[in-house]
């Protein structure tokens, strides 16, 4: 076989339907995110990032760097091993009480990231509990169903969101049948949120384990930055809440929170956690520092919710479509491949604004979008300055405005 053909017309074909990623090359600078500068063909531009989920800015917050800074003196660059040999650093174990009395579960476990953790955890209760069924939300996330398919346990898509469906297919398996339920708090691309305490009635009733990611919930929702199910005191009735340290927490890893015993039975089965170096102990005590910030402080949260109205009031006085949606994530509709990655394009090179294109496959043809993520550190002029440009390329691509609110 020509192995470098083969490699080569697979890629013509990505581009050929518009699906080729382009990365867009940055440098982000400590102290003045979301400015960045940007490297293009032997030359920078200044940048401001539109679309990070770095939500909250905790990337650069003091508290972090300074305890980043210190555990890398202290501790050197590595962990040096896998959690079982050698590998476990005192920030690791430090983290991981800082995550479980987040979630007020008993346990936490750390993953190398939100991926690995949804990978390894779903997977491994999935594929060790004799006969278990998993019955899947028909928006999780790649990194759910693939923990789910790695599993090769039988599993069920349920309707986005709909508790009733789940009933139906929950009742079709009888009471000795185990049961995961998967889904998510946040749902990322349309920023809609989950009916959790509905999805939870049914798992009771079923006698069904709940699996929840709230990686695009924790350290933003929640009187400590618990989640959603902290926010609507529902953590206690979930049997795993799964988050990552990586996006508003500003730093890298994923984790599960559960019993002591199932985190235990996670840890002492599941192959992606247990044949992988454990984490740099800069990255725990970053994470952690972060952790701690936000139990205490509503400010960043508070900010960035008014940061997002702000945009939102703005988007509708112009008459610019987004998806309306209860969460911090703005989707502002195009509605065209080709089209979005123009006008992204645009906003780049004539203004400095940076928008990733989502287009499909990670959003349904014919809804492709600007996925806008304002933060406490976007300013007003930040925001007057995207609106502008969003208002002029909406007039030279003809697309169409909706009512306007003014
Ligand atoms: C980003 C993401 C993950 C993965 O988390 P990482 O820490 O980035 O690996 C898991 N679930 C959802 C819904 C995500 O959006």
């Amino acid at each position: 076989m020509d192995y470098e053909a083969y490699f080569a017309s697979e890629l013509d074909g990505v581009r050929e339907e518009g699906r080729y990623r382009v990365f867009t090359d940055i440098k982000r600078h400590r102290g003045k995110f979301p400015h960045a500068t940007r490297f293009v063909d032997d030359e920078t531009q200044a940048v401001t990032v539109w679309c990070s989920n770095d939500y909250l800015g905790m990337g650069q917050h003091p508290k972090v760097i300074e305890a980043m800074h210190n555990c890398l003196d202290e501790c050197g660059a590595g962990a040096g091993g896998t959690r079982n040999i050698s590998g476990t650093n005192h920030y690791h174990v430090e983290l991981e009480a800082e995550l479980a009395d987040l979630h007020g579960k008993e346990s936490a476990l750390l993953f190398t990231s939100g991926y690995v953790s949804n990978w390894a955890g779903l997977g491994t209760l999935a594929a060790k509990i004799p006969g278990c069924v998993v019955f899947s939300d028909a928006l999780n996330h790649a990194s759910m169903i693939e923990g789910i398919r790695h599993s090769r346990a039988p599993y069920k898509i349920w309707k986005h969101n709909d508790p009733e469906d789940l009933d139906r297919m929950l009742s079709e398996f009888g009471p000795d049948v185990p049961k995961l339920v998967a889904f998510e708090s946040v749902y990322s691309m349309d920023g809609d949120i989950a009916p959790i305490a509905e999805i939870l009635d049914v798992c009771e009733k079923h006698g069904a384990m709940s699996y929840i990611d709230e990686v695009h919930a924790v350290g933003l929702y929640g009187p400590h930055g618990g989640g959603i199910a902290e926010r609507e005191g529902l953590m206690d009735r979930i049997t795993v809440i799964e988050g990552t340290l990586g996006k508003a927490f500003g730093v890298m890893g994923g984790y599960i929170a559960a019993s002591a015993n199932l985190v235990d039975f996670v840890r002492s089965f599941a192959s992606g956690f247990i044949f992988s170096t454990a984490l740099p102990p800069a990255v725990a005590a970053g994470a952690a520092a972060s952790i701690r910030h936000l139990k205490m402080s509503n400010e960043e949260r508070e900010a960035q919710q008014d940061r997002v109205r702000q945009v939102r009031r703005q988007l509708d006085i112009m008459g610019i479509p987004h998806l309306d949606n209860p969460s911090h994530i703005i989707p502002v509709m195009v509605g065209d491949a080709h089209k979005c990655k123009r006008i992204s394009d645009w906003l780049m090179d004539n203004h400095g604004i940076y928008v990733q294109p989502i287009n499909y496959p990670t959003v349904p043809v014919g809804t492709e979008r600007l996925r806008l993520t304002p933060s406490p550190v976007h300013g007003d002029g930040d925001i007057d300055a995207l609106i502008t440009a969003l208002s002029e390329i909406w007039s030279q691509c003809e697309l169409a405005r909706m009512a306007t609110a003014a």
